[in-house]
């Protein structure tokens, strides 16, 4: 299949480029997935909306796309700069639980969150803890490249060996080492080395531990992310991804560790998300203040307002958070599912056949696609949208037609967005419409267990080529 041409915008460079892969039609993306010590805040699933968002372009677009995404559930630290103690044994200290019940528990939250947003879950997902091999055979060959030394029983990685360290976030290093805190860690050879892995930590009480050629210790954080998109992927991706916050510290880390040990460029484009902004202040789970997605279903918001909202600015850009933008994207939703139901109606009762693209509804696709492709433009693709809907010229049957392609990428969930059937009840027709979202992010046990309650409240789902269909059972059959 021949891929359209997209253009990103490379951290790295600075520069939007037209993106070429390593290999023909195939993509190779890692994304730095969740430290797993407490609930995901929503700045945090703005970035893995967006990284959805352009895994979907890349497959709409041709692509034959492979995407990992790691699972932190040791060794980050509280400070991204080795200090503090241990994310997740903080977290097992404060909820009375070990670090895996920690980890196991949120990463389940995670998806669940994820699933809501309607976020595919990636082809691969790695948790550190599970590759702790790979991290400490990494270690030893950069000893054996002569970039890591051993010093006060940790390992530490020697920036000054990598004679570009520091190029994603153009850091100036004569004024951040002037400026360093050297007592922070008196082991470290320069102020900008960073641990690959400790034995001996600040705090005695780790809990995850492995044995490795330095002794019992813990992997630093930045290690698994090396190791683990090496695994999967090659020494190359083509596309690394992660929030804006990464750029100076994890993400130059990872560089220095893959390239120190390989030789080879580790990643050809670095997409970042900007942040999502309370006011003038960041949202950061480990300040203890933040917004989930459960305190906007409890407020009866459809979670894909969220998603919504998420695309009505640049992906680069900060993203404004209020419960009043919020607001504005569920009521836009509610009015795309209106619309949209009302066409089904209106198709059905033409029967309108199933024709090629008229004219005016090859621009339109022509249009989103052109938006989509330019790095990412969600609010133009929105606008193409919004026209589609008004657009006179075109047949309801067409503007679904358009509205499902749309959707292969915006994700919304337009499949599900049935015509109101007038004689079953709101509360029947809500949990039919949650029950066909759960089918679509090929969430079984949810789908099922909707069933079931649908069930027992006397109603059946039956799933039609044309979509779902509640029907009202007889009594007697309801009952049991
Ligand atoms: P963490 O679980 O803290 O490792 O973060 C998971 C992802 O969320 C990373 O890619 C971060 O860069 C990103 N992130 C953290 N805070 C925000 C925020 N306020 N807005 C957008 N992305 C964020
Ligand atoms: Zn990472």
């Amino acid at each position: 299949m021949k891929t359209a041409q997209i253009t990103l915008y490379n951290t790295l460079t600075r520069r939007l480029e037209a993106f070429v892969p390593l290999v023909d039609g195939e993509v190779r993306i890692y994304c730095c997935g969740p430290t797993v010590y407490n609930y995901p805040h929503i700045g945090n699933m703005r970035t893995y909306v967006f990284e959805d968002l352009l895994v979907r372009t890349l497959r709409y677009a041709g692509y034959k796309v492979t995407h990992v995404m790691n699972i932190t559930d040791v060794g980050h630290l509280v400070s991204d700069a080795d200090e503090g103690e241990d994310k997740m044994l903080v977290a097992a200290r404060r909820e009375g639980k070990n670090s895996y019940e920690i980890a196991d528990f949120y990463t389940k939250v995670f998806f669940d969150h994820a699933t809501k947003l309607n976020i595919r879950r990636p082809d691969i997902v790695c948790k550190a803890t599970e590759h702790v091999a790979q991290m400490i055979a990494l270690v030893q060959r950069l000893e054996e490249r002569g970039y890591a030394y051993a010093s006060g029983g940790n390992i530490y990685f020697d920036v000054s060996k990598l004679p570009d360290y520091g190029k994603l976030a153009r850091l100036d290093l004569d004024q951040l080492r002037a400026g360093a805190r050297i007592e922070v860690d008196e082991h470290k050879r320069n102020p900008l080395d960073f641990a690959l892995w400790f034995t001996k930590s600040k705090f005695e009480a780790q809990e995850m531990k492995w044995h490795s050629p330095w002794g019992e210790g813990y992997p630093g954080w930045h290690l698994e992310c090396s190791a683990m998109a090496q695994t999967y992927l090659g020494d190359t991706l083509d596309i690394h991804c992660g929030g804006i916050d990464h750029v100076a510290v994890h993400h130059t880390n990872e560089i220095a560790q893959s390239e120190g040990a390989t030789g080879r460029p580790f990643v050809r484009y670095w997409l970042h998300a900007g942040f999502l902004v309370l006011g003038k202040d960041k949202m950061a789970k480990s300040s203890g203040e933040f917004l989930t997605l459960d305190r906007v279903t409890e407020r009866g918001i459809d979670p894909l307002s969220f998603r919504l909202f998420c695309m009505t600015g640049s992906y680069r850009n900060e993203l404004s958070w209020s419960w009043e933008a919020l607001e504005g994207a569920a009521n836009t939703l509610r009015r795309l599912k209106s619309q949209v139901a009302q066409w089904r109606l209106d198709a059905t009762n033409t029967n309108h056949p199933c024709t090629p693209l008229s004219l005016r509804a090859g621009e339109l696709k022509s249009a989103f696609e052109d938006e989509i492709y330019n790095d990412l433009n969600f609010a133009n693709a929105l606008a193409v949208l919004h026209q589609t809907a008004q657009d006179t010229a075109l047949s309801p049957a067409e503007k679904l037609n358009l509205f499902s392609l749309y959707d292969e990428v915006f994700g919304l969930g337009v499949e599900s967005w049935q015509a109101v059937q007038e004689d079953i009840p709101e509360t029947i027709q809500i949990l039919a419409q949650e029950r066909e979202a759960a089918r679509k992010a090929k969430n079984w046990a949810e789908a099922d267990r909707l069933r079931t309650e649908i069930a027992a409240l006397g109603y059946t789902v039956e799933d039609r080529a044309d979509g779902p269909r509640i029907i009202s059972r007889p009594a007697d059959l309801g009952k049991h």
